[in-house]
């Protein structure tokens, strides 16, 4: 199977007021029909000219960007407003027109496609606006709803016209759950019909639901788990050096509600959810700290599960354990204590 998009050895730069910015590097990457695929890293690292790029929304000068089988490096207008028929693009800022209604935006989309009679027009830009739930709001214009909802109303735009490929930056960031979970439903039903997504975010629950999760740091891609690890530890190293008291605090309940969840043999979603609940009810973390409490113990109690089924072999563990022990040159009665409960648990 052909890929939608085949970038290799993409390099470029910003160019503003005479200074010239390296943006993206000899970057390479394949997006294949039937995936749903998640950028993401931190701000500044080239994002959204990245897929304003594989739009053809910004030409590049160097390397090749295939897109839907068409070079978009190099090419001319003509060939790149063709191109964009076949995307859908959701932009970061909705961009609809404010003194169009919805339904008037959303036909924006359609017109710039295929000449559509009237009458199936308004059932298609209707089916559009259902589908994201915005049918009762076509005659009002972007100013009248709510951000969520202009949100909304600029993905029924993107996808009226059925894309083969969709490009979003950060689209579901102004979304509660509900309709941010419309809007991927949306997209996985378009990439199981042999399209495929590209999406900019964030959100944890929405890259939970990716195929595969392309990490940029500094216009290179990094390995996703390397990017999240180090997120994850610089977090917690600042957490360190800000309340120290509470990092310990969060790790000893993660230790305690990791036995429990690991108690019964099996750690599940389930738990994850009643795990969330018993915290929130008590006031004692709050917001992202909940999150992390409950994966720090899943992570532990998975990987306790992972390391009984795959035994750990005691003799490394008792080098290592006398290693640390030893590392300020003494090992007292107590260090040697832990060591020995640690090798017969
Ligand atoms: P991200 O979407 O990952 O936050 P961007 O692609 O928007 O990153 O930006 C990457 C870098 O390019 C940033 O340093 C940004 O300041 C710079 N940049 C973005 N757009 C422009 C522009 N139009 N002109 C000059 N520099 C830009
Ligand atoms: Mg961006």
């Amino acid at each position: 199977m052909e890929p939608l998009v085949k970038v290799e050895d993409l390099s470029f730069a910003h160019e503003q007021g005479g200074h010239s910015q390296q943006v993206l590097t000899e970057l390479s990457l394949h997006i294949n029909p039937g995936e749903l695929v998640v950028l993401t890293g931190p701000s500044g690292s080239g994002k959204s000219t990245l897929l304003t790029i594989i739009g053809g929304l910004r030409s590049a000068t160097n390397g090749s960007v295939q897109v839907l089988g068409s070079q978009v490096v190099g090419a001319r207008e003509r060939l790149l407003t063709q191109l964009r028929r076949g995307i859908g693009f959701i932009f970061q800022q909705h961009n609809l027109a404010p003194a169009l209604t919805v339904a008037r935006n959303i036909q924006m989309g359609l017109q710039l496609s295929r000449g559509h009679r009237s009458r199936d027009a308004r059932q298609i830009i209707e089916r559009a606006a259902a589908r994201v739930g915005l049918d009762e709001h076509l005659h009002k214009l972007p100013g009248q709803l709510s951000g969520g909802q202009q949100q909304r109303a600029g993905i029924a735009r993107a996808l009226v016209n059925e894309p083969t490929l969709v490009l979003a930056d950060e689209p579901t960031a102004s979304l509660d759950r509900e309709s941010g979970q419309m809007v991927m439903d949306l997209f996985n039903g378009l990439a199981s019909a042999g399209g495929a997504v590209v999406l900019v975010t964030h959100d944890k629950r929405v890259i939970d639901q990716a195929d595969r999760i392309l990490a940029l740091e500094d216009g290179q891609l990094v390995p996703p788990a390397e990017a999240f690890m180090k997120d994850t530890s610089n977090s917690l190293q600042k957490l360190m050096q800000i309340d120290p008291g509470r990092l310990g605090r969060l790790m000893s309940f993660g230790h305690a509600l990791a036995q429990v969840a690991l108690a019964d043999g099996v750690v599940d979603e389930l738990e994850r959810v009643a795990m969330l609940e018993a915290l929130r009810t008590r006031k004692i973390f709050s917001g992202s700290e909940l999150d992390l409490v409950v994966d720090l113990a899943l992570a532990q109690a998975r990987s306790w599960q992972g390391a009984r089924e795959n035994q750990v072999d005691l003799e490394d563990l008792q080098k290592a354990a006398e290693a640390v022990a030893m590392a300020d040159s003494v090992v007292t009665d107590e260090e040697r204590a832990v060591i020995r409960q640690l090798l017969t648990r």
